[in-house]
């Protein structure tokens, strides 16, 4: 059994003046009581939460003695987390002072500061009593509440005062067990697409993830140029345009829609996703437009190391077990004969030295990687899947299963899962 969080935001109502001076105060409290934990617990090196709440729930009790007292605990845990962040970076040397400033505040709730009132509104527990909110749920909220989701005992507040609106981040939490898995699907993972083995079908989505990568690590650093030279490297305001930047990579990100729909194919035929282990793999094929290798591969690395744990993180929320081999040689040798593919300088497209057989590098790697699943060159002990795996005859036979079937990104965006077989052909006959 693994515990699956998510947190979904959800906005009050727009409150009464009075009621919404009731949550000004409480931050007001909150925040103070933080501010002073993060100063002692800096100035005397305290990092563990437990600690001090020891040495300070008394004197911060005393302090705001019509604060519900758990308003103290929460606040401990608040402040020892940002401590030990801080202490992170001071180590570092990353740390602009020698405190750290608690600028921004969302109050920690715990399950004797909150309860949900029904499924549309919360009760908080502040210094003037409970008071009820009514929330705004949406149609994620729903999703969540209504698919056996259950609320977590934490949640944070924070306050919009221009439009007088709590945002409260609540938590929803999920026991799901993983299934035995009765075959493999194997990804491989690449810059401008991503290529899934199903049952002996490799489908290649286009993501041209190269140009969006690359474009905006492009963005970055001329920003980065920019605004150092005009306001030095620790701005504030570069900080805030960096932010900016990345919530619109977001909007635009593939990697969610991509480990959707390979989550769930996995989930519907009760299959294990099988990845390549990241890191060790050699920088080949990412030359190009940046010239420095090391640092094309490094950008490279992330961004799939981002697609892996998307496809990691949706594969734990259903259950789906996800098992990593060795990348070594994936996309070299040939599945059926173990002999080098030749492939003509930068061609995706090479020749078995032995069988003489054409392949597809991208199909090359999923049967590599399937196949190293089925050895138990991985973490999960290989079961009968009914393939046949030491050789050549079964699913390799026909030369047809050696090209890919190839889905624009601009299809595959708006699937659920991957639709069945014949569909895909059909579409895959028509491009040609
Ligand atoms: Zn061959």
């Amino acid at each position: 059994m693994a515990r699956v969080t998510r947190t979904v935001i959800v906005k009050s109502v727009k409150l009464p003046r009075k009621v919404f001076r009731v949550f000004v105060e409480l931050e007001g409290m909150y925040h103070n009581i933080v501010e002073q934990l993060v100063l002692y617990a800096v100035r005397n090196n305290v990092k563990g939460f437990t600690r001090l709440k020891a040495l300070k729930y008394r004197e911060m009790r005393n302090l705001h003695p019509q604060l519900p007292s758990h308003y103290v605990y929460t606040a401990c845990q608040d402040a020892s987390t940002r401590v030990k962040s801080f202490l992170r970076l001071k180590k570092l040397g990353l740390a602009e002072r020698d405190y750290p400033v608690v600028r921004r505040i969302s109050i920690w709730l715990d399950d004797h500061l909150w309860k949900p009132n029904g499924l549309t509104s919360i009760r908080i527990a502040t210094h003037k009593g409970w008071v009820t909110v009514e929330l705004e749920p949406h149609k994620q909220y729903w999703r969540y509440a209504n698919r056996g989701w259950k609320l977590a005992s934490e949640a944070k507040v924070k306050l919009d005062k221009g439009n007088r609106q709590l945002i409260i981040y609540l938590t929803f939490v999920k026991e799901v067990e993983e299934f035995k898995p009765r075959g493999y699907l194997s990804v491989d993972v690449n810059e401008n697409n991503a290529t899934v083995l199903v049952d002996g079908i490799a489908y290649l989505f286009k993501t041209n993830m190269e140009k969006l990568v690359l474009g905006y690590y492009y963005r970055r650093k001329s920003i980065q140029e920019r605004y150092d030279k005009l306001y030095g490297k620790k701005s504030r305001i570069k900080r805030k345009i960096m932010r900016r930047l990345k919530e619109g990579m977001k909007k635009q990100d593939i990697r969610w829609k991509l480990a959707n729909i390979i989550v769930r194919t996995a989930y519907e035929k009760r299959y294990a996703i099988v990845l390549e282990k990241l890191d060790k793999k050699p920088a080949q094929n990412m030359i190009k437009r940046v010239r420095d290798k090391q640092l094309r591969h490094r950008i490279f690395q992330t961004s799939f190391r981002g697609i892996q744990r998307a496809i990691e993180e949706k594969a734990r929320e259903y259950g789906v077990p996800v098992t990593y081999i060795n990348p070594r040689n994936t996309s070299r040798l040939c599945p059926i004969h173990s002999a080098p593919i030749i492939y003509d300088n930068g061609s995706r497209i090479g020749k078995c030295s032995r069988g003489g057989e054409i392949w597809h590098r991208d199909v090359v790697a999923c049967w590599n990687i399937l196949f190293k699943a089925l050895r138990g060159d991985g973490s999960i002990a290989p079961s009968s899947v009914g393939l046949n795996v030491d050789g050549s005859s079964v699913p390799l036979g026909s030369t047809a299963t050696n090209e890919p079937i190839r889905i624009p990104k601009s299809l595959w965006a708006r699937w659920k899962s991957l639709p069945p077989i014949q569909y895909a052909t059909v579409l895959n006959k028509m491009k040609r």
